[in-house]
């Protein structure tokens, strides 16, 4: 982990010619062939497409878990090269420490870096109410509900202030009330930070209530086969939403888009 500075400001996130490759047993297979991409700060997109499309891999690409076969990714002028607490990620299954309290998991990160007791009680008390869980600060994390489990572990990423949230189907083993009540907190989240945030999912509903900008991606090998901003206006409640022909025209779109990519 580089120890780098937090400061929370969001740069551009820029790719460039980024690709991954794995040996098989008959020669290299690409899984994510070279790819280009500008994410400007603050925006907030989504990524979908089938199963094994590469969603995955760009994600983990960008939070430095994986380093590509070629090309580069930047965040303002600096390549990374490896995680860093600026790129905070979300996974599907919340990876909390088993074996501490809700409140030191927040922390954690913080500690990690060095911040003082007392700044980080206050900035992990601060993230616990932000995410509804300010009374349950002292449960472990099997005494959650999986929803709270994922508000927990938000609350861990965002205690670093990353300027980037890289999710990578957050909600997606959650029932649907959940889903809902967690995705509209997300989008307060973001309203109010104005994080950058990459979203990975395979819900055509979940990328059009919550993006900015909607990235499809097709397989064999993965890429991304269309790009698209939807102009919803970002404050508007769900069921309003979902109610305009617009979205039923961009959800039909968007699943054309997905089943070509498939074919
Ligand atoms: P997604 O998240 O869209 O479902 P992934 O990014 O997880 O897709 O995977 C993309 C492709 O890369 C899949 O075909 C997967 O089998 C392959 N893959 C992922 N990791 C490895 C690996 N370590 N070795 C070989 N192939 C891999
Ligand atoms: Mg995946």
């Amino acid at each position: 982990m580089t120890a780098g500075p937090v400061t929370g400001d969001a740069e551009r996130v820029t790719l460039t010619g980024v690709s991954k490759s794995y040996p098989g047993p008959d020669g290299d297979v690409q899984v994510l062939a070279p790819t280009d991409l500008t994410i400007e700060p603050g925006e907030f997109v989504c990524v979908i497409g089938p199963s094994g499309c590469g969603k995955s891999t760009l994600l983990n690409i960008l939070a430095g878990f994986l380093a590509p076969t070629a090309g580069q990714v930047r965040v303002g002028d600096r390549v990374v090269d490896g995680p860093d607490p600026d790129r905070g990620v979300v996974f599907q299954q919340a990876n909390l420490y088993p074996w501490l309290s809700v409140r030191a998991n927040v922390e954690f990160g913080p500690k990690v870096r060095g911040v003082p007791k007392q700044t980080r009680r206050a900035q992990a008390q601060r993230l616990l109410e932000l995410v509804g869980l300010d009374q349950l600060g002292d449960r472990r994390p099997y005494e959650l509900s999986g929803g709270q489990q994922q508000r927990a572990q938000i609350a861990r990423v965002l205690v670093n202030d990353p300027g980037i949230v890289l999710m990578d189907e957050p909600f997606g083993a959650l029932d649907a009330l959940t889903r809902e009540r967690l995705q509209r907190e997300l989008l307060t989240l973001w309203r109010d930070r104005r994080k950058t945030v990459l979203f990975v999912t395979h819900g055509i509903e979940e990328a059009i209530l919550l993006g900015t900008r909607i990235l499809v991606m097709g397989t064999e090998p993965g890429r991304i086969v269309h790009d698209v901003t939807p102009s919803f206006d970002d404050g508007a409640d769900f069921a309003t939403v979902r109610a305009l022909p617009e979205f039923a025209t961009l959800r039909d779109e968007l699943a054309r888009h997905i089943y070509a990519a498939h074919a």
